[in-house]
């Protein structure tokens, strides 16, 4: 059996920056980080538009409190204010250490780090290295991590959390390149597993963000939080999905429907392109449902909608999201500098996740914390996002929360023995479940199932959403679930099975997409990201609220947790 103090499972931001912080505060610990990826390949990687901290060095009157209250009233007044407090007080001093670790931010003429306008942000605070921000930061953070000895298992898929008696003692897991399976022990495991964008046809994410710490979490009977709120990205690129950074908004790009009109006008006149993603993705939306979406021919009535950057110029267009303008080009064929993009909203962020305190630390319940269990990142919720997040605030939420996890870890361990875990036990439960998928006959493929999962999430649990849509949507998906036990592997090697692994992530799908439909149909108003048409208004005196939903295979039982309200009382929210 492997052992280490602490093992972090993903790669990305929130997990890098948690073992780097392990490390410095006590370079005595053994860290392990495991991912089922490169770390560098997490999807950290690809983050775009920036990170949100008030440096105030484009914006002298910016402070932590007006950056606190937009993320607030970005969230719908869902988040939990402490913790929306801290991410804001604590968001200068991270990017500035990010700095000093070597990434590489675009620059103001002056030398000190640029800082441009983000959708829901009243002033210009997000930092960025032009459109490639996530790729500056996690390669910074990967280097450190071999510069603090920190040992990664790269390419090792986890199967499983080993939870007893209430208390997190490690985890199971596969190696992708010779099908070996291992059970690692250690004082605290930590998850920084990402998001679960492939729960849905369209997406931003990349493949590997399947959400299976959220299903691993669920299926070791302990509860996710908020998981009804989806965050659809207004400006996917049509129709492959991926994203178009919120940047080049914030940069000047307009928004305009088939008969030529700037239509947020009609639904943020104050914020116009830069209102939050929940209310210009509805308006997307709502333009498309009206007609007034375009075609490929430029007629009207189509699918998408234009983003248009001509009035930038080639100039600021190629030196502020020179990766935006790539990806229209090599993906669908438009010049931006000439032509605009079509685009509309793209699955994109996970605003729920598994509860977790300002320090990290898993909640079994609403009072209650689980011995030896951390989350941060994309993957936890802590709740800085409530209903809503906004753009640049994810990044800053997995350094500040993935700092903070890290270094009450470190405090954590200190005393604590290793678990004692039955190491047999295990492996043969792990071995018998790659065996029943690897010998079941089978008649579906895993692409078939998927896809037809994916296309039921997207059409009954998607922008808008109805009780009626829904309750058919969880019956569809049940059925849909009882075809696992007939999928079939044509692949039966130990050798790079990528085949076993698309079958594991399909049950983490399965799980999270029943969790995320369950807990919003219960939620009968529409806040933030989630819109019920037949339910159109926020509801505070019944729904401000966290959702609590604890998973098993019979169903799924809910239950609610306070918001937590220190600085800004909800209020009416208007752009
Ligand atoms: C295209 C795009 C652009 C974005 N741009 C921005 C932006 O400009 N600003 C901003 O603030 N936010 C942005 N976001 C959001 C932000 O990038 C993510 O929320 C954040 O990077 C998530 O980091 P993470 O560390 O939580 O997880 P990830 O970076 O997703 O990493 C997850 C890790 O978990 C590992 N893992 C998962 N499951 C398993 C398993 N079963 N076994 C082993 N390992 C596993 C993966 O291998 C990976 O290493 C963007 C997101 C996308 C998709």
């Amino acid at each position: 059996m492997l052992e280490h103090d602490v093992v972090i499972v993903g790669g990305g931001l929130a997990g890098c920056r948690a073992a780097v912080e392990i490390a410095r505060t006590d370079p005595k610990l053994d860290v392990a980080v495991v991912a089922k990826t490169h770390p560098i390949r997490s999807h950290s990687v690809a983050a775009q538009g920036g990170i949100a901290a008030t440096l105030k060095n484009v914006d002298a009157s910016d402070t932590w409190e007006a950056h606190a209250f937009d993320t607030v009233k970005g969230s719908d007044y869902l988040a939990d204010q402490d913790a929306v407090e801290l991410l804001a007080r604590e968001a200068p001093d991270v990017v500035i250490d990010l700095e000093h670790m070597g990434v590489l931010f675009s620059r103001l003429p002056d030398g000190r780090i640029a800082q441009r306008a983000f959708g829901g942000h009243s002033h210009n605070r997000t930092c960025y290295a032009a459109d490639k921000t996530g790729h500056a930061i996690l390669h910074e953070l990967v280097n450190n991590l071999r510069r603090y000895g920190v040992q990664i298992y790269d390419e090792w898929y986890v199967l499983r959390l080993i939870l007893e008696d209430g208390q997190a003692k490690g985890i199971v897991t596969y190696n992708i390149r010779d099908g070996k399976l291992e059970v690692v022990r250690a004082k605290a495991v930590m998850f920084a597993t990402g998001g679960y964008g492939r729960v849905y046809n369209t997406t931003s994410n990349d493949y590997a963000s399947t959400g299976d710490g959220l299903a691993m979490t669920a299926m070791a009977g302990l509860p996710l939080e908020d998981m009804e709120f989806v965050q659809f990205h207004p400006t996917g690129l049509y129709p492959v999905g991926v994203l178009i950074s919120e940047a080049v908004r914030g940069e000047g790009a307009y928004l305009i429907n088939s008969e030529g009109d700037r239509f947020m006008a009609n639904y943020a006149p104050s914020r116009m392109e830069l209102a939050p993603r929940d209310i210009t993705s509805r308006a997307i939306a709502r333009e498309i449902r009206a007609g007034r979406g375009i075609h490929a021919d430029g007629s009207a009535g189509g699918p998408f909608v234009y983003l248009d950057l001509r009035h930038m110029g080639p100039e600021k267009i190629m030196s502020r999201v020179p990766f935006c303008w790539e990806e229209a080009h090599r993906l669908v064929g438009i010049d931006a500098v000439h032509q605009p993009m079509p685009v509309r909203p793209t699955v994109h962020y996970s605003m729920g996740g598994i509860p977790v305190n300002t320090d990290g630390q898993v909640r079994s319940s609403g009072d209650n914390l689980v011995d030896g269990f951390f989350a941060a990142g994309e993957c936890a919720c802590v709740s800085v996002h409530g209903a809503n997040r906004l753009g640049s605030n994810s990044l800053l939420e997995c350094v500040v929360y993935g700092r903070r996890t890290g270094k009450a870890i470190a405090q954590y361990v200190q005393n604590r023995k290793l678990p004692a875990i039955d190491e047999q036990r295990y492996i043969t439960e792990a071995q018998r479940r790659l065996q029943v998928l690897l010998e079941q006959p089978g008649k579906y493929r895993i692409n078939q199932v998927r896809t037809a999962f994916q296309d039921c999430m997207t059409q009954h649990c998607g922008v808008f959403r109805t009780a009626e849509i829904m309750q058919e949507g969880l019956q569809q998906i049940q059925q849909l679930q009882q075809q696992y036990p007939d999928i079939y592997l044509d692949d039966k090697s130990t050798c790079w099975n990528t085949e076993i692994i698309e079958a594991l992530e399909l049950q983490s799908l399965f799980v999270v997409g029943r969790i995320i439909l369950a807990a919003a149909l219960n939620r009968q108003e529409s806040r933030g990201a989630h819109y019920r048409e037949d339910y159109a208004q926020r509801n505070d005196s019944d729904f401000l609220k966290h959702t609590m939903a604890y998973y098993s295979p019979a169903g799924i039982d809910l239950q609610y947790r306070p918001v937590t309200i220190t600085m800004f009382e909800p209020q009416e929210r208007k752009y």
